[in-house]
């Protein structure tokens, strides 16, 4: 069997078409104009890379954003301060710090302490709270992304053996919370694996469908997947032969009934639920 490639490229480009759309009737409506601001601490090559992609994004959904940066030895102090005067600005709806952070600054209080009403990447206790409860504002970007891939793809969720593996805050733990919540989208039975798991080669066979988000490139390999599983790779590395994800995808493709590739799988989508978030956010701010 060769798995059917789903193309979350070309799923990601339809959505920002219809947020386009959507930012544009807003705008009309309102006669606000949707604003993201992103903060960028240091000169982490792939960050600026991801944020200009996001901005480049934005632009092209008629979305406005701004870009403030923060030298890497900025203190805590310093990006907090940034962080209050983006809460405290009425033209900014949402507000992304892009990760990682340098060391000397604590993520977890700076993600705190963006007002939860901003907060398009929906890390803040409040966000991951209403999510976990299945009332969220924001969904967060990859797991939303994930879930739209599935949806829009026609993949059955209700009732489906799901297993994700990797249990990070941005993406596994979410994930595993969003394909069991109730409802569409919902209602799987979702078995979360980690580096402690034990025997993670036959739980991972009995997935119908199979998340990755752990980090080790090409880890995934044939000998996990049962035949005809969905394989969503959520992985990112660079080599010296170009992208790679976690799922050894040339091996895995000739079992899996579906598999997203790396790039154009799950990155393309991660942007696209930005763009959906912040729109979410103006209209909020705007009480619609
Ligand atoms: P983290 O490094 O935060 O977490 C990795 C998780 O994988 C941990 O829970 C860890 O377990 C688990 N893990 C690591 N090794 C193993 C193993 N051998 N067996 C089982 N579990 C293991 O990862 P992220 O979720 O932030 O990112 C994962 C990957 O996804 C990266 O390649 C990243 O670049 C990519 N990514 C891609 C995005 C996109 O838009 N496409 C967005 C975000 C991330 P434990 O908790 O026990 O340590």
């Amino acid at each position: 069997m060769t798995a059917k490639v789903l193309d979350g490229k070309k799923i990601a480009a339809n959505i920002r078409a219809e947020i386009g759309e959507e930012v544009e009737s807003f705008v009309s409506q309102t006669g606000i104009v949707p604003h993201l601001s992103a903060v960028l601490v240091g000169e982490n090559p792939a960050s600026e890379v991801y944020v200009r992609n996001k901005q480049r994004a934005c632009d092209e959904a008629g979305i406005a954003s701004g870009l403030h940066r923060l030298a890497d030895t900025a203190t805590q102090s310093e990006l907090l301060a940034l962080i209050d005067e983006l809460n405290q600005d009425r033209a900014v709806h949402g507000i992304l710090v892009q990760l990682p952070l340098p060391e000397q600054i604590a993520e977890a209080e700076i993600q705190e302490a963006i007002c939860p009403s901003k907060d398009v990447d929906a890390f803040h206790p409040e966000n991951v709270g209403r999510m976990v409860q299945g009332k969220p504002r924001f969904l967060p970007c990859t797991p939303q992304g994930i879930q739209q891939l599935l949806v829009r793809e026609g993949i059955e969720i209700a009732g489906r053996r799901v297993v994700v593996i990797g249990r990070s805050d941005i993406v596994g733990k979410p994930i595993a919370c969003m394909l069991s919540n109730r409802g569409t989208g919902g209602d799987a039975t979702v078995t979360l694996c980690h580096s402690k798991t034990e025997a993670l080669d036959s739980i991972a066979r009995e997935a119908e469908i199979l998340i990755v988000a752990i980090g080790q490139p090409e880890f995934v390999t044939a000998a996990m997947v049962r035949q005809g599983a969905v394989v969503i790779d959520v992985g990112i590395h660079r080599t010296d032969d170009g992208l790679v994800g976690d799922v050894d995808y040339a091996a895995v493709s000739q079992i899996a009934g579906a598999i997203t590739p790396v790039p154009g799988g799950v990155g393309p989508l991660t942007v696209a639920m930005l763009l959906r978030n912040t729109l979410r956010a103006a209209e909020l701010s705007a009480g619609s």
